[in-house]
């Protein structure tokens, strides 16, 4: 409906600045279903997930010409299994989730999902199979029950209240005046970091993907908060296979594969033992982190005052 009303040189500009983001791709598609990149093969299929496993092969990728982003990336995440990316900013690590959710395709190798290439599956089909926690989630001027339930349209209440539930966020709607039908947002009640986090979560639970892709935070919540939303994350990781693109190594140090990113390259790549092991750039951040362990890696290194 909006695409009658409003330039399409606006369109434009809010695709850009929304898919940048990462935070609110799936509303993005929705309301601007025909302004893609990249557009559905004529014999596209469905993609029907067995297991989740995501494959990156030797993957070139730049957003624009004489600027490459990254370079020959290559890995397999295992169905049900969790890789952390971590790496300064810049190094390309949000770009990894732009391209498995298609936002581009890739110059040159290929991205899979068991097994069947993103360019040869639905958009539709392939975003419903990807859930994501953004870094910082964008909340509808609407109810919490809205923006809960967007994750899943057609969900039944009991669905939308269960996956609150489990993001651990239920008894602090409960305990609003107006509950779900609280009006959150811009104009609404204003969640905190972890709070919003949470509705991101119960989303993200609700939609019940094979893939989750959980974009940590660059700012830190005070770290009970952080704790707590550890474990909710663990939880839904467990069925899941689930790239964490991690901003503190202290979240990830139980991932089933660390990679390392330096200027759109994989340098490192193990266990957190491993990698302590070797003895390379992530030993180096961590003991890094261990000495600061609020300051996030991707905070450009700067000369800001403690
Ligand atoms: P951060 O930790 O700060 O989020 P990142 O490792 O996720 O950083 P990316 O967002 O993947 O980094 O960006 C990798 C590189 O691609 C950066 O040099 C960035 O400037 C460039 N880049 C990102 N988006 C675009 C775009 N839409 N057009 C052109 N260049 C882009």
């Amino acid at each position: 409906m909006i695409q009658l009303y409003v330039p399409l040189n606006f369109l434009g500009v809010l695709y850009r600045e929304i898919k940048q983001s990462l935070a609110d791709m799936e509303r993005l598609f929705a309301l601007l279903d025909q302004h893609r990149e990249v557009a559905d093969q004529p014999d596209a299929l469905p993609l029907q997930p067995h297991g989740g496993e995501v494959r990156f092969s030797h993957v070139d990728f730049s957003y624009e010409k004489n600027r490459q982003i990254l370079f020959d990336v290559d890995f397999t995440i295992a169905a049900g299994s969790t890789t952390a990316v971590v790496g300064h900013s810049g190094s390309g690590k949000s770009t990894l989730s732009r391209l498995l959710f298609r936002f581009y395709d890739v110059d040159a190798g290929s991205i899979s999902i068991d097994g069947r290439d993103l360019r040869q599956v639905t958009q539709s089909t392939l975003r419903s199979a990807i859930g994501i926690v953004p870094q910082d989630t964008v909340l509808f001027n609407d109810t919490i029950e809205y923006n809960i339930a967007y994750g899943r349209p057609g969900a039944s209440r009991e669905e939308m209240i269960a996956a609150a539930r489990a993001a651990s966020i239920h008894d602090f709607i409960e305990s609003l005046p107006a509950g779900y039908q609280t009006m959150v947002g811009e104009r609404g009640l204003k969640l905190s970091g972890g709070e919003k986090q949470r509705v991101a979560i119960a989303r993200a639970l609700l939609k019940d993907p094979a893939i989750l892709i959980f974009d940590e935070a660059t700012s830190a919540l005070d770290s009970r908060a952080e704790q707590a939303i550890q474990a909710e994350l663990k939880a839904i990781a467990r069925t899941r296979t689930t790239l964490v693109i991690a901003h503190r190594l202290s979240t990830i140090a139980d991932a089933a594969q660390i990679l390392v990113m330096d200027h759109g390259r994989i340098v490192e790549r193990g266990t957190h033992a491993q990698l302590l092991a070797a003895n390379g750039a992530y030993a180096q951040m961590w003991e890094r982190q261990q000495a600061r362990p609020d300051e996030a890696l991707a905070s450009p290194r700067s000369d800001a005052s403690e």
